[in-house]
């Protein structure tokens, strides 16, 4: 089987667009159920909970996630909000913890697409599993790296796969964090109309400002999905607290953008 004969219907179990919202990282399970019950309160159309557990660091020495404690909390955000739950996992350790934790959706980070000893290892862990598995760009601008990645999933029989751009690094100075480059992800969309595709503005901008106008863009293009940071007292967050959105600014956010009618 090849990536365009997957059926991808493991998306219509979710709203469209599918959010998936929440913090960068858990740092404690006060964060993470205050975070939690503000976005249930604010009634945004959130359809699972995001939070690092095991955090990629760029620097050795800082906050590196709060480890396996951190996937309680996210069953705790399930029994009492409800929310499905998502994590990134980056080993076979994680994803065996994850799977029994009950982790609804995983996701393969940035930093671990671009290597296929990792993919390999997390696609075998996941051999047989019906998760939704969501794989990040790669850091570097390498359509087929990422495409790459999503094969080595579906080699090993996971077929509810998805993909995010989160954009891409640079050491230029530009308004971004992570520039989009709009094109690549495009020609990944036309390759794979089917896979659906989510846009991960905070990641992308790095700031707040920015969050609306990079979703909406994407939406314009027919993405499905975004992945988009929300945090308690996000001023104060351990990780990425520049960009991330208090629940309240997020569900604002979500009710202003416009999805594309042809795609509903
Ligand atoms: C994240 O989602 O918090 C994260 C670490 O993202 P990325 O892999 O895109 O850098
Ligand atoms: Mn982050």
């Amino acid at each position: 089987m090849n990536l365009n004969e997957l059926k991808n219907d493991w998306i219509q179990d979710f709203a469209n667009p599918m959010i998936i919202a929440g913090p960068c990282s858990a740092e404690s399970e006060s964060q993470m159920l205050e975070t939690a019950k503000r976005l249930k309160e604010s009634n945004a159309e959130i359809s699972a909970f995001r939070a690092g557990i095991w955090k990629p660091r760029t620097k050795p020495n800082g906050f590196e996630g709060v480890g396996v404690i951190g996937l309680n909390w996210l069953k705790k955000v399930k029994e009492e909000f409800g929310f499905k739950t998502a994590t990134e996992v980056a080993n076979a350790h994680h994803v065996f913890a994850a799977l029994e934790a009950d982790v609804d959706i995983l996701w393969i980070g940035a930093r671990s697409t671009v290597n296929p000893f990792t993919v390999q290892e997390i696609a075998q862990a996941l051999r047989g599993t019906n998760k939704p598995v969501l794989v990040k760009n790669p850091v570097n601008p390498d359509l087929a790296l990422w495409i790459g990645a999503l094969e080595r999933l579906l080699g090993q029989g996971v077929e509810n796969i998805g993909a995010i751009h989160r954009g891409f690094s640079t050491y230029q100075k530009t308004k971004y964090r992570n520039i989009p480059n709009w094109q690549i992800a495009l020609d990944f969309k036309n390759q794979f109309p089917n896979i659906p595709l989510f846009i991960d503005p905070s990641h992308i901008c790095g700031n707040r400002t920015g969050l609306a106008g990079v979703a909406q863009e994407a939406f314009n293009v027919g993405y499905q999905g975004a992945i988009i940071e929300s945090h308690c007292d996000p001023d104060n967050a351990w990780s990425d607290a520049a960009q991330q959105i208090t629940p309240e600014v997020l569900a604002e956010m979500i009710n202003n953008l416009q999805v594309r009618n042809s795609d509903i």
